[in-house]
């Protein structure tokens, strides 16, 4: 998968592209991340990239000419890519969109500075638009690389085995269960002793337990929407008896 970030600050994707896991998957060739400077795309001399607002009001808008420019460039190189305007008004990322994208042969992520980019790009370059959330950052820099991270997390071989993303949180539609490494005891809170046991049915068991339960205190929103199976309701009913005896004994000493 071939991602190209579209920006006035490739530096920073640069740097992001020097760690971790994206570093990996670069070296492996599972994925390549380039950035285009969007200055080296203007038109003038200065290589201005913003420009008034038609209208008045506050803030600069990102010119089309460079935004074009960088777009037809990245897009000659990798053809089918989908193009992405990062902006809040898009649609929230979220882990759906992230497998959805990682189908794609490859993204161009083209980030807003200032007030954002001349609206002619959007209607005529853009394939689709994305926010990583309801709230407003400086530019779209940090919104590509939460996407790209998303995603190069999804294609195959990139992670290595001790990173498997098939558990992750949203992977089945839960949060994902606790997790706990050695020591055995700290400051006095022991690890569940199933996850010493060594036995893979419980320990199994138990992670489902765990996850159902994070995601009913932190999500219940995305159990109420679930299609629970067998074992995922009898661990609901077994709770919701142990709240019912509880509430009744309370009532009863009342
Ligand atoms: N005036 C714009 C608005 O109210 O929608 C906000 C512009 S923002 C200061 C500058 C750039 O940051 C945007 O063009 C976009 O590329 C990026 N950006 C800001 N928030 C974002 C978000 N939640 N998701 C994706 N990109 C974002």
């Amino acid at each position: 998968m071939k991602f190209t970030v579209l920006t006035i600050f490739p530096e920073m994707i640069a740097s992001f592209r020097e760690h971790g896991i994206i570093r990996r998957a670069v070296e492996g060739k599972k994925i390549s991340v380039a950035a285009l400077n969007l200055r080296d795309f203007a038109t003038d001399r200065h290589q201005v990239t913003d420009d008034r607002p038609y209208g008045g009001g506050s803030g600069m808008i990102m010119k089309p000419e460079p935004v074009a420019g960088a777009i037809r460039a990245a897009a000659k190189a990798m053809p089918a890519a989908r193009k992405i305007l990062l902006t809040p008004r898009g649609r929230v990322f979220n882990q759906d969109v992230a497998r959805e994208l990682a189908a794609c042969e490859g993204l161009i992520l083209v980030c807003g500075r200032y007030e954002g980019v001349d609206e002619r790009i959007c209607q005529e370059l853009i394939d689709d638009d994305v926010s990583i959330g309801d709230y407003i950052l400086t530019g779209g820099e940090l919104a590509a690389m939460v996407i790209i991270e998303a995603v190069a997390r999804l294609i195959p071989g990139t992670l290595g085995a001790a990173d498997a993303a098939e558990n992750d949180s949203f992977s089945d539609g839960l949060l994902e269960h606790a997790h706990y490494t050695r020591p055995p005891v700290f400051e006095g809170q022991p690890v569940p002793k199933v996850l010493l046991s060594g036995h893979h049915r419980q320990i199994e068991d138990w992670r489902l337990e765990s996850s159902l339960m994070q995601t009913l205190l932190k999500r219940p929103e995305l159990l109420e929407g679930r299609d629970l199976n067998s074992r995922e309701r009898e661990i609901l009913e077994k709770w919701s008896t142990a709240i019912r005896r509880i509430l009744e004994a309370y009532s009863r000493r009342k």
